[in-house]
């Protein structure tokens, strides 16, 4: 089996073709950003876990301990977010290497601490290792959410206007502020503070998930390329995103026209945004984005409309089709490390 040609999503994909049999009733498994188990009679059990590796999903000398201990908890609560869950408990499993100190290990705590409290996610237990390379660092979440508010990645329809809760790139925008040694401006610290600091939408995904007409939702993870993507698959129909309808920041603008970076790109192909990405219904989608103004002073984005074409995803710029070169995140295929 080649790793690099099967993917990340491929693996996925056999994994949950092996499993599935086993999935007890009730439960939801593999594909979603939670899995799924009954707790009582209107409630459900979230369930998700995520690694961090050091060199892969950050460099040590390019965050605090304290900004990985808060961002380790938030990219979990992400995905709780995802299917407008309210968190509930959290277990760590960490692996040191040798030259990580006390210090760093103390810092590494009060960042995650400090985020565990301000969202009242209680870490009931974890494990502890050394590691005899990297930093190594898996959260695993549980959430509670009542049966009907669930949001499922496969209930978009054909007609569904597709929005985001937050501007685009800006995350992977910091990652090359990073990786290109630093920031050279304000716009250029606030966009590395976005991949630093990421901030799991957890209100808005109770608040979406509130709304019978807002259909499928997922958090972005992986750069909307991909993500979208994940939404066509599991609801098997296509989508059209309007390249003026990806929202950027000003920030981004800015920093994008300073270095001579694409920001469309970055918007539509960086990861790592952890906003929510939805559907809602097509005469829905206008009072949705006034009421979601009203309720958190900041737009709800529309970017494109789904279609009945399955796993066709296209960008339009007016009546042009727009290509992008790179594509969403998977884990398995050549590229650098993120920092
Ligand atoms: P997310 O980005 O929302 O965390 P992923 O893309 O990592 O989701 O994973 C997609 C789905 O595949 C999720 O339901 C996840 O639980 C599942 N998954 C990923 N890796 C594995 C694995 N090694 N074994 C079992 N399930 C997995
Ligand atoms: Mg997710």
């Amino acid at each position: 089996m080649n790793l690099e040609s099967l993917g990340e999503f491929g693996l996925i994909h056999r994994v949950k073709t092996l499993f599935q049999q086993g999935v007890p009733k009730g439960c939801v498994g593999i594909g979603d950003d939670c899995a799924v188990v009954p707790l009582d009679a209107g409630r459900r059990l979230l369930l998700t876990t995520d690694m961090l590796v050091e060199d892969i999903h950050f460099l040590r000398s390019g965050i605090t301990a304290r900004q990985l201990g808060a961002k380790s908890l938030a990219v979990n609560l992400s995905d709780i977010a995802a299917m407008g869950g309210v968190p509930h408990s959290a277990f760590l499993a960490l692996g040191l290497p040798r030259e990580i100190d006390g210090d760093w290990v103390e810092a590494y705590f009060s960042g995650l601490h400090a985020l565990a409290e301000s969202t009242k996610t209680a870490l009931l237990g974890g494990d502890t290792t050394r590691s005899p390379g990297p930093v190594i660092i898996n959260l695993t979440v549980a959430g509670t959410v009542p049966a009907e508010r669930i949001r499922y990645r496969s209930a978009a329809r054909p007609g569904d206007k597709v929005l985001v809760t937050g501007t685009l790139g800006d995350s992977s925008a910091g990652l090359l502020v990073l990786q290109s040694g630093g920031a050279a401006s304000s716009a250029d610290e606030r966009l590395l503070a976005r991949h630093l600091e990421p901030r799991a939408h957890l209100e808005e995904g109770q608040w979406l998930s509130s709304r019978p007409g807002v259909h499928a939702m997922l958090d972005v993870s992986d750069g909307i390329d991909s993500d979208v993507r994940h939404i066509l698959e599991a609801s098997s129909c296509g989508a059209e995103i309007s390249l003026h309808g990806l929202p950027l920041s000003k920030d981004l603008r800015e920093s994008a026209a300073r270095h001579g970076w694409d920001p469309l790109e970055l918007a539509a192909c960086g990861g790592e945004d952890y906003c929510l990405l939805l559907t809602a219904a097509e005469d829905y989608a206008a009072t949705l984005q006034a009421e979601f103004a009203a309720r958190f002073g900041r737009p709800l984005y529309p970017m494109g409309t789904v279609t009945a074409a399955p796993g066709v995803l296209r960008y339009v710029n007016g009546e042009q089709e727009h290509t992008f070169r790179r594509k969403g995140y998977d884990h398995f295929a050549a590229h650098e490390p993120q920092g």
